[in-house]
């Protein structure tokens, strides 16, 4: 097997939220470099904190990842199926010696605390349980594990490089409450170890755990995996990322009609650069993507950018595929229901006029109204009916519709002809004559092009619409 073939990163998320910002752009640098290794990417959920984990949020970290494109190779695993494994770990570091009974109650505990803080001394646990001989008696035990005290620890970062610590400043940690329940610091050490893990890339805020982890995956008897730290997202005003800022979940971003393609391209960004290539195909960000351009310092988020991202997704998507894509949002908008859903070809035609004009799939939605409703439910505003479909613009209309009526095809040269007809008729510019007709087309005064509305609409819709319109025609 080649040294590539061995690579194991895992994504491990505690579900204490929905997949934000930090976690998906953590989860998108993992799936990367197993991608691009060949190594498998395996998804843990790590739900201990069981106060704070619920199953929606779970669900909604699944749906995140997948809607993302984030395929994973093993798991889900979750940590509170693995109670089990955890206590057999317990029981063998301290049949070897290498962790304890701590008899010391939480409220002693804190006393001591309280009383070193006075005094300006250490706050580490100060030992007393480690060398007991004997049991204590009726006393519930936790579980600490013996930290090594001489010497120093360096973690070796993938991203900010060589990290001193002391041993000196890590405390016993508790690795099993009194009432046997495993710690945060200690499953997950035994879940990369028992999982194979290589690689481990997490937020920085995780480093001043990493020391302690390296020791304890030591004592398990493992290969200590390499580690990445990435740098926080912080919003513009540099405080730690938030809803303050206008980040929201993952499946909010998809909700608000955000690309998944998109939203990727704009997390990669969150840190990573490529010469100043913002563009980037899945192909080519798993060809490219290294820790070695991965930045050291806080990536800034900017809703703008990533809205700007979308559009020129959107852009770019072939109109087939934005059909699907926009489909939902259409249902969701109530334009089109299941059971009447516009043919495929329309509605890619339709997309292609819009495509320019639209930077949300919301938007995009929005935007398709007219094309796909009834001919008889376009409605016009109050003020707009007065302004454009009126007794002076009635003649252009009835112009207009008698030319129409009598052409076979809508191409742009028949099109361009009859309006210019009308417009030497009446000796008026084609504003004059359009934009009637656009309000009977659209119901608006805003739509793409004249000629590319009624190319996409087809003779019968545009001739029933532009009879609506004559009919309601108002006196100025
Ligand atoms: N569960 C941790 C978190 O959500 C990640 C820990 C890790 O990757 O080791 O921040």
């Amino acid at each position: 097997m080649s040294e590539t073939e061995k690579i194991r990163v895992r994504f491990a998320p505690s579900p204490t939220g929905h997949l934000h910002i930090g976690g998906a752009r953590t989860a998108l640098f993992n799936w990367l470099l197993a991608r691009g290794r060949g190594g498998k990417f395996v998804l843990r959920i790590e739900d201990t904190d069981r106060s704070r984990s619920t199953e929606e949020y779970i669900e909604s970290i699944i749906e995140g990842m997948r809607w993302l494109g984030l395929d994973w190779d093993e798991g889900p695993y979750r940590q509170t199926d693995r109670f089990d494994t955890y206590k057999k770990h317990i029981d063998r570091l301290i049949a070897e010696g290498k962790a304890y009974h701590c008899y010391c109650t939480p409220e002693e505990l804190e006393a001591r605390r309280k009383e070193a803080l006075a005094k300006g001394a250490s706050l580490k646990y100060d030992g007393r349980c480690k060398d007991l001989k004997e049991p204590v008696p009726d006393r519930p035990a936790s579980v600490r594990f013996k930290m090594p005290q001489a010497g120093n620890i360096v973690v070796e970062d993938m991203i900010k490089g060589n990290i001193v610590f002391e041993n000196s400043q890590l405390d016993d940690l508790i690795i099993a409450r009194s009432d046997g329940t495993p710690t945060y610091n200690f499953v997950v050490v035994v879940d990369d170890v028992d999982m194979d893990i290589t690689h481990v890339i997490r937020g920085d805020d995780h480093l001043n755990n990493t020391p302690k982890q390296i020791h304890i995956c030591r004592a398990l008897g493992h290969d200590v995996p390499k580690f990445g730290h990435l740098p926080m997202i912080l919003g513009s005003d540099k405080a730690r990322l938030s809803k303050r800022h206008g980040a929201t979940s993952v499946t909010a971003y998809r909700d608000e009609g955000y690309l998944p393609a998109a939203l990727v391209n704009y997390l990669v960004r969150l840190g990573w650069s490529h010469g100043d290539q913002e563009l980037f195909t899945r192909d080519e960000l798993i060809k490219l993507f290294s820790f070695e351009n991965v930045g050291k310092s806080a990536a800034i988020f900017n809703p703008e950018k990533l809205l700007w991202l979308n559009a020129e997704y959107i852009k770019s998507t072939p109109p087939d595929e934005l059909s699907e894509l926009v489909m939902p949002f259409l249902i969701e908008d109530g334009t089109v229901t299941e059971g009447s859903k516009p043919g495929r070809a329309y509605l890619s035609r339709a997309i292609a006029t819009l495509v320019e004009r639209a930077r949300t799939l919301v938007e995009l939605s929005e935007k398709l109204r007219f094309y796909l409703i009834d001919d008889a439910n376009i409605e016009y505003q109050e003020k707009t009916m007065k302004k454009f479909l009126n007794e002076k613009t009635r003649p252009y209309l009835e112009d207009i519709h008698a030319g129409l009526a009598s052409v076979e095809a809508f191409t742009h040269d028949n099109l361009e002809e009859i309006f210019k007809s009308v417009m030497e008729k009446h000796d008026v510019k084609l504003g004059k004559v359009a934009q009637p007709v656009r309000v009977a087309m659209t119901g608006g005064t805003e739509s793409p092009g004249i000629f590319e509305v009624l190319d996409v609409l087809g003779k019968e819709k545009t001739l029933n619409r532009l009879q609506k319109a004559i009919n309601t025609t108002t006196k100025e």
